[in-house]
């Protein structure tokens, strides 16, 4: 009963040693010292695709400490039929929730222009915007949006949220469920949140067409993955005044190259993938038990929908 650990080595460590306190018993290989082959139970892969999963015949399952899975599904080699899982850590979900009411706020009590005040040496004064007034659209109402969702709205902030399926997220949230539904969803708009995962229908979601739906002056924040965004239609939204600001997280290529325009542009603020990270301290029981449900044959937690990318 072996566990391969096929994920990035600098993350190594943190799992094998969480892994290890719950259970001392754990055979635990590393990417590519791995054996017998058929040895193999159950392999743990983080952010980067990993090498080729078809050479474990007995292999029972795939567990991600990446809450995406979208480069997994993607990577050569993935065995069929093998169940998939993704993460979901209380700690990855807080520190999401912490990363985007931050530049909600910031953005709404107007920080980037107190800040360039007062590097001005301005005294600017301006009347404190109330949160009831601001409009937030979620894209995307799963595990990271509900959370983001039910804290604004504890904040006072008008919330929203969009998905393919309808929510009952309670407080004041809406629901929006359906492409149909997107139009009205984004209307009236101060600032959009993507948190959405990326798939086959996401994928350049964030173009001109939905930013054609928003009002005037909205603010985007892309905390999903990068290639949701068509860069060259946010340049133009950016330019048009349709998009004032957009925080990026989340990037086509990671790291983002030295001569992007997104790097110095006045109108973004760039984060390095940063929004939020699985902690193995949180995160380890769930692999764990997993782990164990697949070597007892038992459906896995957090299973990833292979058809539906997510
Ligand atoms: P999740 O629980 O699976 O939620 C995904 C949500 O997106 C669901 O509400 C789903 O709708 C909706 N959705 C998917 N495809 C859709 C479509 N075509 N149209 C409308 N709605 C659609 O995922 P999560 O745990 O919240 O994570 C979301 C994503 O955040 C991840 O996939 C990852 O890409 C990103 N992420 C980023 C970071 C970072 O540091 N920047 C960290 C972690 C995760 P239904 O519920 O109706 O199916």
């Amino acid at each position: 009963m072996t566990i391969l650990y096929a994920a990035e080595a600098d993350e190594a460590a943190q799992w094998t040693d969480s892994l290890r306190v719950l259970d001392p018993s754990l055979d635990i290989r590393f990417w590519p010292d791995w054996g017998d082959p058929a040895t193999v139970d159950f392999v743990i892969v983080g952010g980067r695709s990993p090498g080729d999963l078809s050479v474990f015949p007995k292999l029972k399952a795939i567990q991600s400490t990446w809450a995406g899975v979208n480069h997994l599904l993607r990577s050569q080699g993935l065995p069929q039929g093998v169940p998939i899982a993704r993460m979901v850590d209380r700690g990855l979900t807080g520190s999401m929730t912490e990363f985007v009411v931050y530049q909600v706020l910031d953005e709404w009590r107007r920080g980037a222009e107190l800040r360039k005040a007062q590097r001005d040496a301005c005294w600017l004064e301006t009347m404190p915007r109330l949160a009831k007034d601001c409009r937030v659209g979620i894209l995307g109402l799963g595990t990271l949006g509900t959370d983001i969702a039910r804290k604004l709205d504890g904040l006072d902030f008008s919330v929203r949220g969009w998905s393919r399926s309808m929510k009952e997220a309670g407080g004041g949230i809406r629901s929006f469920g359906g492409a149909e539904n997107l139009p009205a969803f984004l209307g009236d708009l101060d600032i959009l949140i993507c948190l959405l995962p990326l798939t086959a229908e996401t994928e350049n979601i964030l173009d001109a067409k939905l930013f054609g739906h928003l009002p005037d002056g909205a603010v985007l924040i892309n905390v999903g993955r990068g290639a949701q965004l068509n860069e060259g239609d946010l340049l133009a939204a950016l330019a048009s005044g349709r998009i004032r600001r957009a925080i990026l997280d989340v990037f086509r290529e990671e790291p983002l190259p030295e001569p992007h325009p997104f790097w110095r542009h006045p109108q973004i603020t760039l984060t390095p993938h940063v929004a939020a990270i699985t902690r193995a301290g949180t995160g380890a029981d769930d692999i764990l038990e997993n782990y164990r449900r697949a070597m007892a044959g038992r459906p896995l937690v957090n299973q990833v929908d292979v058809r539906k990318g997510y």
